[in-house]
């Protein structure tokens, strides 16, 4: 039987810490599907087509590798694709409580899909979608969190929006 599981996410934009992800998953699959959600309760920056067009260019080359945009249950789109596994990745642990409720949810939805993760490798633990937006925004050097490719595309789109749009949450200031 074909081994196939998804990788889904928001990809806001893809990061270093998601390709790393992404390409270690690949190896363990006949195919891996990056699942692009297109409605995350978070404010996004990129539309769906940008955040897959970039997935795509970044990850397509790899054979095994798909990217697709979803809008249903999680569960329901990796029956749709026919996965038997859902890929997510584990930075730190306050990580862990999150992955560990939405994996008994999309069990008890769906009990013949299995849910994996993978821990990061310590050099991206870090890094989040919200830190690659807080840090570029506010000019500092991103080019070491996402590939040249992202880069490109947050300038491009940095270059659409006005001076003082800061759509991203100052993760780096708490009260
Ligand atoms: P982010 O958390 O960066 O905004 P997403 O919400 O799109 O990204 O996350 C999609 C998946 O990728 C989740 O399973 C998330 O835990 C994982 N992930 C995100 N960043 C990393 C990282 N730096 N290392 C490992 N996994 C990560």
């Amino acid at each position: 039987m074909e081994r196939v599981a998804i990788y889904p996410g928001s990809f806001d934009p893809l990061h270093y810490g998601h390709v790393d992800i992404a390409q270690r998953a690949a190896r363990l699959f006949d195919r891996l599907i990056v699942a692009v959600y297109d409605r995350p309760s978070k404010k996004l920056l990129f539309s769906t087509a940008e955040r897959v067009a970039m997935a795509q260019s970044v990850l397509g080359g790899d054979a095994n590798i798909e990217v697709r945009p979803y809008h249903s249950l999680t569960v329901a789109f990796a029956e749709v694709v026919g996965a038997q596994v859902l890929v997510r990745g584990l930075r730190v642990i306050s990580d862990f409580e999150l992955e560990y409720q939405m994996a008994l949810t999309n069990n008890q939805l769906a009990p013949d899909i299995e849910t994996i993760c993978l821990m990061t490798r310590h050099e991206y633990a870090f890094l989040t979608a919200s830190i690659v937006k807080e840090v570029f925004w506010l000019g500092g050097d991103s080019t070491s969190l996402v590939p040249p490719l992202v880069f490109a595309e947050l300038q491009r789109k940095r270059a659409t929006l006005p001076d003082d749009t800061g759509p991203f949450t100052a993760v780096s200031i708490r009260d």
